[in-house]
């Protein structure tokens, strides 16, 4: 165990930059996990290896839970508005370090120097979110009969636990640590094994801040240490995000032994455009929706579907995508099986039937021998087709035709998946029979990425979420803490009748 502060990322372009390995973060400091295998930590734009990971196990969520057990106490009963003062503080030191979180964030996900950059300023407004909670969680209370008051107050849970991706290594663990801890809950971290750092330096920069031992860990690993997290009878609450698959298997299970689970899968998300949209709004926001993060965003536009006649959008649109240059505004996808994976996509819809538009298969990007996948458009993707309705996670727009508007809605309801869906066009009667009718749970209007700010929530229907409520905003709260009733007479009454 060490409680040395973690070294600067050094890298500011992107020049392959080697990191540390990436240890456990267990009451206040850092462990290695002893005897356990390691995972290699991959630079997907230069396809080299730049530190690695522990995959642990349940002795690593032991130690974990304990410590977080035994800092629960203490940090439930020290009071909200202390509790914040300890994010006011790492808002002020992720500013402080914000060029070297970008870079790091680059670095280990493959993504642009600038999306880094968003990522981190992103997870600065959820802390802001979890910064506002005090202003926000005075429960209610009323007079509810002579002599009778009732009072709401909302409790914490205990031992918490969060389950990230790779997609947004710094980002979506802010997403749940706020509201957890502003509530008084301890927190168990279990980040994606392919990019550990977001994670680790959140970790080294809540401790700087003042926050006590054990209140936050940080263990890493894969399906055995997720497992070990979910079975742990002491663990209260679990935030999953990931694939639909994993996101349904961890809910299962959680829920089977009783606990309260919020699981974000995958998605499909349908951009619907109709004859009056905008042509350069529409052609420009819905490229940077599919290719922006390489489309590795859960919500992406995954498929445009065409109404009617929009031959010029769907031109533009591609034309759009040609103006993206790959490894400066796209990066890097996360791994090899991906640009295998997004290859067999766009090779099996063009087998099908589908024309490819724009072609990012082969594509490489000069000095950096990573994993690259150009952005690509198709056109005359049909809804049967596997890149028509399964998710492809990567940067490659499908455009499906449809003759009418309530075709396309039928598209988008017919997707198993419901995180996102927009529509484009200058009616407002048009855009309010979409909204009213798309089977998703963030919809945009004319927006092609309709990530809800803060304070208002993140969270999709159907395939996408399994769980009830939303993992940020005031939901978010919510889903961490339990509410106490308290029923109080602290006077005789006169006036008392059988209620009172
Ligand atoms: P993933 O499901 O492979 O992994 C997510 C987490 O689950 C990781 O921490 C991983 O270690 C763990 N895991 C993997 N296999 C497991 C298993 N068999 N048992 C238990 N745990 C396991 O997802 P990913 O590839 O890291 O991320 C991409 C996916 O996440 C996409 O589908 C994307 O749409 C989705 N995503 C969704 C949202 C959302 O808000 N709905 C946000 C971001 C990403």
């Amino acid at each position: 165990m060490s409680t040395s502060p973690l070294p600067p990322f050094t890298a500011r372009n992107y020049d392959f930059t080697p990191y540390v390995a990436a240890q456990n973060w267990i009451d206040g400091a850092w462990s290695e996990a002893k005897g356990r295998t390691t995972e290699t930590v991959v630079n997907p734009r230069h396809g080299k290896t730049m530190g690695s990971v522990p995959l642990s196990g349940t002795a690593e969520i032991e130690a974990a839970v304990a410590a977080a057990s035994a800092a629960f106490p203490g940090w439930r009963d020290t009071p909200m508005k202390e509790r914040v003062q300890v994010l006011y503080r790492v808002k002020a030191l992720i500013e402080r370090d914000l060029d070297e979180l970008s870079w790091l964030v680059s670095h280990e996900n493959g993504k642009t120097f600038a999306e880094g950059k968003g990522e981190v300023l992103k997870g600065i407004e959820c802390l802001e979110m979890g910064i506002s909670i005090p202003n926000m969680a005075a429960g209610p209370q009323l007079d509810v009969s002579r002599g009778i008051r009732c009072e709401t107050s909302y409790e914490a849970l205990g031992v918490c636990a969060g389950i990230t991706p790779f997609n947004f290594p710094f980002m979506v663990p802010l997403w749940m640590l706020p509201q957890a801890l502003v509530a008084g809950n301890t927190f168990v971290l279990k980040p994606s094994e392919k990019v550990p750092y977001g994670a680790v330096k959140l970790a080294a920069l809540f401790a700087e801040a003042g926050l006590p031992a054990g209140v936050l860990n940080i263990v890493h690993g894969a399906k055995e240490c997720v497992e070990a997290l979910v079975d742990h009878p002491e663990i209260k609450a679990i935030g999953f995000v990931g694939s639909t698959a994993i996101a349904r298997l961890v809910y299962g299970r959680g829920c089977a032994l009783g606990k309260r689970m919020l699981c974000l899968g995958g998605a499909k998300n349908h951009l619907i455009v109709a004859p009056d949209a905008d042509l350069e709004l529409t052609s420009t926001t819905v490229a940077a929706s599919a290719f922006g993060c390489a489309g590795q965003r859960c919500m992406a536009a995954a498929a445009m579907v065409a109404v009617g006649d929009t031959q010029a959008i769907v031109d533009a649109t591609a034309a759009a995508a040609r103006t993206y240059a790959l490894g400066e505004d796209i990066g890097a996808v996360i791994t090899r099986e991906s640009v295998e994976r997004i290859t067999r996509y766009v090779d099996g819809a063009e087998k099908l039937g589908a024309k490819v538009l724009v072609d990012g298969r082969k594509a490489i990007v000069e000095g950096a021998e990573g994993f690259w996948f150009g952005p690509t458009v198709l056109d005359h993707v049909t809804p049967e087709m596997p890149a028509g309705c399964e998710e492809v996670f990567g940067p490659v727009l499908s455009i499906i035709r449809a003759k009418t508007l309530d075709e396309a809605i039928a598209i988008e309801n017919a997707s198993p998946y419901g995180n996102a869906a927009s529509v484009f066009t200058q009616s407002g009667g048009v855009a309010r029979y979409v909204m009213e009718r798309v089977n998703a749970g963030m919809c945009g209007v004319n927006v092609g990425v309709p990530v809800p700010r803060e304070p208002f929530a993140f969270g999709g229907w159907n395939d996408s979420k399994f769980g009830h409520g939303d993992i940020t905003g005031w939901d978010g709260f919510r889903f961490w803490t339990r509410a106490r009733k308290i029923t109080s007479r602290w006077a005789q009454h006169k006036d008392m009748t059988w209620m009172s």
